[in-house]
């Protein structure tokens, strides 16, 4: 069998709404796609192998053209071809959710991956390795399955409209989206339905994910991210109909949040964090009936809310969240407002621990400084060759996402610390040359020690990020603060 008839196959076995009796027909819409001549045939049958044998081919027969975004869109188009279409794939998950709600996430992440939305070949690329520190084993990433933009979808990108269609990657409208130049393929692409305090929202998984099954929640309308009495209601709903799920939101502020503020979305998943295993250093009293607070022993200035019951638990997030946005104190460089700017705002992340619901909340402050220009509670400069992008979500709890330059200039690092010949970027002098200076290092431990060593400059990043220190003067700042909530 060709592979394009292996494909035809894979079509017909598939959820997709085709059987044997279309055979013909798909057969000749997939002509249609990638042309007659010159078929170029799979060395394996993977479903993605019969795919990439037919992005080929519709190259050599001048389909398209040799390029990342064209062969992107076609072989979404190829792969829409095995996936249900969106009302059949719903019903599918709610019927399945009846049995469980986990029968339901595992039905709609393995299709997602089996029709290569989620990119498990360019996921299996990142590099990760757990490190221990003060604050427990925290785990590091370093990104290397996004791909390489070429300069042309770069600058389309650029050159696009603020009300173009759709209006932005996290909009519904990207479902079954074609796609462009500068705007991803989104032929494949699947969202679930649900509702949130009246309201539709859509659950679908990441393409890039950062772990276990990286989802993300987005409101059916395009709005700006906002954190309110909404926001812990929401995420307490998810964690409710997705108990094996934790789910959290990024801040809505610059600086302190993550890289779509435009459109309100929460991220979620099947993975334990490792701040939701860091401890209770001491527990407060908020005055909320039927809720256990206490400060988190994580170097983010963390309180951790535990009951059944969901309002209580909103109601003393909100006292958190409302005092911390008008909260000051110069003596630790903390000011909700500047000038009339708001600089305050939380990080909250639900989870269910048992019968309870767990709601942390994640104190954030986005000032910047003439001294931290790129943030006061931000990785400062001295720790930037390890990390300088913005601590969201994901990090906050414990999990690096380091930038892929670091897969080679690691390595440089240990070449440097060997004593053998080396490209090491200057910016990791200093770093390299204290563990020089700190470790007797030898062929089998170099790769120990620097991995070591970037868990603990982790650690400090998530130090600077946090706005309460674990000094006295900080935890003194601190138990004021916790003072102030009425
Ligand atoms: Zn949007």
């Amino acid at each position: 069998m060709s592979s394009l008839e292996q494909f035809v196959q894979v079509v017909i076995d598939s959820p997709s709404p085709y059987t044997n009796l279309d055979r013909i027909y798909v057969h000749n819409r997939i002509l249609g796609l990638v042309g007659e001549d010159q078929p170029v045939e799979a060395t394996d049958e993977q479903v993605t192998s019969l795919v990439d044998a037919l992005v080929k081919t519709a190259v050599q027969n001048g389909k398209i053209e040799d390029a990342q975004s064209d062969r992107s869109i076609l072989a979404d188009q190829l792969m829409d071809l095995v996936t249900p279409l969106p009302s059949i794939l719903n019903q599918r998950f709610w019927d399945k959710y009846q049995v469980s709600p986990k029968a339901a996430t595992d039905y709609f992440f393995n299709l997602s991956k089996t029709n290569d939305y989620i990119k498990t070949r360019a996921i299996a690329k990142n590099v990760s390795f757990p490190a221990e520190t003060d604050f427990g084993e925290l785990e590091i990433t370093i990104n290397l399955s996004k791909p390489e933009k070429d300069p042309k979808a770069i600058a389309a990108a650029r050159n696009q409209p603020q009300d173009g269609y759709p209006l932005c990657q996290l909009c519904m409208q990207n479902e079954g989206y074609l796609g462009r130049l500068g705007y991803p393929s989104r032929s494949n692409h699947r969202i679930i339905r649900m509702t949130l305090g009246g309201e539709t929202w859509g659950f679908q998984y990441s393409p890039y994910a950062y772990f276990n099954e990286h989802s993300i929640f987005l409101d059916q309308i395009h709005r700006p991210m906002v954190i309110n009495r909404q926001t812990f209601t929401n995420l307490l709903e998810i964690v409710k109909q997705l108990p094996h799920y934790f789910v959290g939101s990024n801040a809505d502020l610059p600086i302190v949040g993550g890289s779509m503020l435009s459109h309100e979305h929460y991220q979620g998943g099947r993975h334990v964090f490792p701040m939701m295993k860091a401890p209770i250093a001491r527990t407060i009293d908020l005055g909320v009936a039927g809720v256990e607070a206490g400060i988190v022993k994580w170097p983010m200035s963390t309180i951790r809310l535990v009951g059944s019951d969901v309002v209580a638990l909103t109601d003393a997030a909100v006292k958190i969240h409302d005092a911390w946005m008008s909260y000051s104190d110069e003596s630790v460089d903390v000011r909700a407002f500047t000038d009339g700017t708001r600089h305050h705002t939380t990080t909250p992340i639900a989870y269910k621990d048992g019968e309870n619901y767990v709601l942390d909340v994640v104190l954030r402050d986005n000032q910047t400084s003439a001294e931290f220009p790129d943030g006061i509670f931000h990785p400062h400069q001295d720790v930037q060759h390890i990390k300088k992008e913005n601590i969201g979500l994901i990090e906050v709890m414990g999990r690096a996402i380091l930038p892929a330059r670091l897969k080679t200039e690691l390595v440089e690092v240990e070449n440097y610390l060997l004593g053998q010949t080396n490209q090491m970027a200057e910016m990791h002098q200093a770093w390299a040359d204290q563990l020089k200076a700190t470790h007797s290092i030898t062929a089998e431990n170099v790769t120990a020690v620097v991995n070591a060593a970037v868990g603990n400059v982790f650690a400090r990043v998530l130090a600077d990020a946090g706005v309460f220190k674990w000094d006295d003067a900080g935890e003194a700042a601190f138990a004021h603060f916790i003072s102030s909530i009425n």
